[in-house]
């Protein structure tokens, strides 16, 4: 199939991005890897694509005192490269090794990975565990959303209409904190059937995807002190659905594995 006619527009500013995202109907073009698809299959009809690619504004990952920014358009692939997310963010940069295959990742931005909200997607649950606040823009101004604020369902976020994701910031990881990136997926690279994306700071967040239609903080079972403990609490975290291939008995049993996978990571790790 291909897609359904739309207009197209490239803008030079943020400004001018914001301005054209305002008018009903128009939807932001960012890699494209999951946007293209879904209009080559008509799930989706736009009539307009703003392409954002070029924006000085949504690019580069930077670190000040105490966080690190990522710009909206940020490729997997540069997130994978990169020094300073390997040094300040160790569970985002374990977590970009499952998403999708080299093509994608050279292609496809973390905005727009945030922004669709697969339920199955490795950055959400990422931004969950790491306390990570999603920066928002429209031609009414720019807010702040805490990542625990943003996933609302299926495929839906906090976002409005005319808004764009300009960034995300992320605390630096503090000294002596652990964390873990876990999933069990068919191939390297596919969508994960469960995940887990564990930190240990303060206190323990266990961020699990592919379980419902957002991510979810496991908060019962991160505030149990044994790992026995902590896997029978589960069960009131989580209620993952059946999907085709899965019961939902199964997708509990796996995020029980995953769960002693991380829990003896985090112990075990320096
Ligand atoms: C075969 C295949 C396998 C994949 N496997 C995985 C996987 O294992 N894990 C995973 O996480 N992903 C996977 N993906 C998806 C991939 O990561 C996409 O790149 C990503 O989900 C969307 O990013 P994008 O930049 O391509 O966004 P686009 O496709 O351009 O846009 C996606 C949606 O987000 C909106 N959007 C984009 N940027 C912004 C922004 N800054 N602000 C507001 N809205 C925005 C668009 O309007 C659109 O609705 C896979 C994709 C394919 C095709």
């Amino acid at each position: 199939m291909k897609a359904p006619a739309f207009a197209y527009a490239k803008p030079r500013s943020l400004a001018e991005a914001l301005q054209l995202l305002s008018s009903p109907g128009a939807k932001a073009l960012a890699g494209g890897q999951s946007l293209i698809p879904s209009l080559n299959m008509r799930l989706s009809s736009p009539e307009m694509l703003v392409d954002i690619n070029g924006l000085a504004e949504l690019q580069g990952i930077r670190v000040d005192q105490d966080a690190v920014t990522i710009g909206a358009l940020t490729t997997h692939a540069g997130i994978e490269r990169s020094d300073v997310v390997r040094k300040h963010l160790p569970l985002l940069a374990e977590a970009v090794q499952h998403v999708a295959h080299a093509a994608i990742r050279n292609r496809g931005t973390i905005g727009g990975s945030l922004a669709l909200a697969d339920p199955a997607a490795e950055y959400p649950a990422c931004v969950l565990a790491l306390e990570a606040v999603l920066l928002v823009a429209s031609g009414k101004g720019a807010r702040r959303v805490k990542a625990e604020d943003f996933f609302k369902g299926l495929f839906e976020t906090d976002l409005r209409a005319g808004e764009l994701l300009t960034g995300v910031e992320f605390p630096v990881a503090a000294k002596g904190e652990r964390s873990a990136f876990v999933e069990l997926a068919r191939r390297q690279g596919d969508y994960a059937i469960v995940g887990l994306a564990a930190r240990r700071a303060a206190t323990l967040r266990l961020a699990f995807f592919g379980v419902g239609a957002t991510p979810v903080l496991a908060r019962h079972a991160a505030a149990q002190q044994t790992l026995r403990k902590a896997s029978e609490a589960l069960a009131r975290d989580l209620d993952p659905a059946a999907d085709l291939y899965h019961s939902a008995a199964t997708k509990l049993h796996l995020a029980r594995v995953l769960l002693e996978r991380a829990w003896n990571a985090i112990s075990t790790s320096h």
